[in-house]
């Protein structure tokens, strides 16, 4: 017997001296501490009482020691549940409630806030710090430094990955052991991830970007991370000579690009940036590619599929797409009505099936059952089509699309025209309630740095290039879009502010 993910990512670096985390005050953490370090862990956790298949939550920040806790989870059969440690005290209860967690890890400036909510329930709550302080730690420090790998199947649970919550309450994605070893193993081969790697992590460790995507591939390759606590520009520019590879969300590039220092004299030595998350502006991809000579390689997944589709690592990497699907991996685009496979050119509901496939919505059987199909495919909520030559475009999400009059409108197309004209840094197009056609269109703006967009102007300069009814029928100019701790843009709360624009 084995334990095919823990063996895959972790075990198979037993021994090796090899650097794994290059942290900011200089320390280095070898493949061999971190796993000692996973080994202490899991003795404390199943020193608790814990069997496999029960689950940790986990809300901490990110420190080597809390993505030991993800290996120590691994190694012992448990359900690593990392939460967004943005989350309120109301939002964890329901977590921590809903996943049934065994044992709910926290910082210690959170534990009176956290406790209540464990107490009742029977949940074990220890602390951890971003120093890698608390109880959790303090326990571990007395315990041997190997482990006897617990025996796992590949369909067994691993983690549970809630989702952004970007369209309404967050989801509990429950994800197995094949679901993320197969992810990795597909990305690390076509990205070209070796030992000699060294990634720049500036990503949360809650989230699958940064989680499953960054570091499942690092470790299953063998190579090292720069551990950044968070996205800061100077700490990300000093790192960036010692890195071969980056991966981030949009707004970490456009951040870059806003940095003189960033240049590509900076970036000759990189080989790879990735960019996902949230959509690449075509700009963005081209502004970088003037200024660094290198292409953003774009790929597109969710929590509940990890990766499904890439940009070639050689070849075409086409800005505004998303790349094609990754091996292993089925995509078609369906009639969101009837569920009828639509051809090359025309958009629809994007679903997708393969090994990267979850197992579906934790305690959500209605959810489920409407989003998984039975052959496999999942509806992942976006729309999209494939062009002409297999590149997969995605043109939002099926929520966000608006319908007017009887119209279909995606506010991709409106944007991308809103975000050319003069003034305008970015844009957001939204459906709001209208007496006459269901819903209209409304336009937010948001200006350029010192500028102030021409809201008539640019309202002649849209009639000019959208059919009439696409036009929005309002603009409105704010500082900034609303975004979650990922960077996208929440249109819930914008449609809400805006409900009675037109009442
Ligand atoms: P929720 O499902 O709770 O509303 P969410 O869908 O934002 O939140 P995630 O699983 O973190 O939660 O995000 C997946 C979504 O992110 C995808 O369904 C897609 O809409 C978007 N996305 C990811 N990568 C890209 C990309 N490269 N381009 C455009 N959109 C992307
Ligand atoms: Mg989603």
């Amino acid at each position: 017997m084995a334990n095919p993910l823990y063996d895959g990512l972790f075990g198979a670096h037993a021994g090796k001296s090899t650097p794994f985390l290059y942290l900011p005050d200089g320390q280095v953490v070898s493949h061999q501490a971190f796993l000692e370090m996973a080994a202490q862990i899991a003795h404390v956790l199943t020193g608790k009482g814990l069997q496999p298949g029960d689950r940790v939550a986990v809300q901490v920040e990110k420190s080597p020691e809390a993505l030991a806790l993800y290996a120590a989870c691994a190694q012992a059969g448990l359900v690593f549940l990392p939460l967004n440690t943005a989350y309120t005290a109301d939002e964890l209860s329901y977590f921590i409630e809903n996943s049934g967690a065994s044992v709910v890890v926290c910082d210690t400036g959170k534990e009176a806030t956290v406790a209540p909510i464990t107490k009742p329930l029977g949940a074990a709550l220890e602390t951890l710090n971003a120093d890698g302080s608390g109880t959790l730690m303090d326990q571990a420090a007395a315990m041997p430094t190997s482990y006897d790998t617990v025996d796992r199947e590949s369909e067994d649970l691993a983690a549970f990955l809630y989702t952004s919550g970007t369209t309404g309450r967050s989801k509990g994605a429950m994800l197995t052991q094949n679901n993320l070893l197969s992810n990795a193993e597909t990305l690390a081969a076509e990205w070209r991830f070796t030992p000699d790697d060294v990634l720049l992590h500036a990503l949360p460790i809650f989230h699958t970007h940064g989680l499953f995507v960054a570091s499942n591939v690092t470790l299953l390759a063998g190579g090292a991370m720069i551990f950044l606590p968070k996205f800061d520009l100077d700490a990300v520019i000093e790192n960036l000579p010692r890195a071969t590879t980056m991966m981030g969300v949009p707004t970490f590039y456009t951040r870059l690009l806003g940095d003189a220092r960033f240049t590509g004299d900076l970036t000759r030595h990189m080989r790879l940036f990735v960019s996902g998350s949230a959509p690449l502006l075509a700009e963005t991809h081209v502004q970088f590619e003037e200024r660094t000579g290198h292409r953003i390689l774009e790929r597109y997944g969710m929590t509940e599929t990890n990766m499904n589709t890439s940009n070639p690592y050689e070849g075409e990497r086409r800005a505004g797409t998303v790349g094609f699907p990754l091996p292993g991996v089925e995509l078609k685009i369906t009639n969101p009505a009837s569920g009828a496979p639509l051809p090359a050119g025309e958009v629809g509901q994007i679903e997708v099936r393969g090994p990267n496939v979850f197992k579906g919505y934790w305690q959500m059987p209605e959810k489920t059952a409407a989003e998984l199909r039975s052959d496999g495919f999942f509806i992942t909520g976006d729309l999209g089509m494939v062009d002409a030559d297999g590149y997969v475009h995605i043109v939002g999400r099926n929520k966000d699309l608006i319908i007017s009059g009887g119209y279909n409108i995606y506010p991709k197309e409106i944007e991308l025209v809103l975000d050319e004209q003069p003034g305008v840094l970015e844009s957001a197009v939204i459906g709001v309630p209208h007496p006459d056609f269901g819903e209209t269109v409304l336009g937010v703006l948001v200006p350029a740095p010192g500028e102030t967009p021409d809201t008539d102007a640019i309202m002649d300069a849209v009639r000019d290039v959208l059919a009439r009814f696409k036009h929005p029928r309002k603009l409105v100019v704010l500082d900034e879009l609303p975004r979650n701790t990922m960077g996208k843009v929440q249109k819930n709360i914008l449609r809400e502010q805006y409900q009675d624009a037109f009442k």
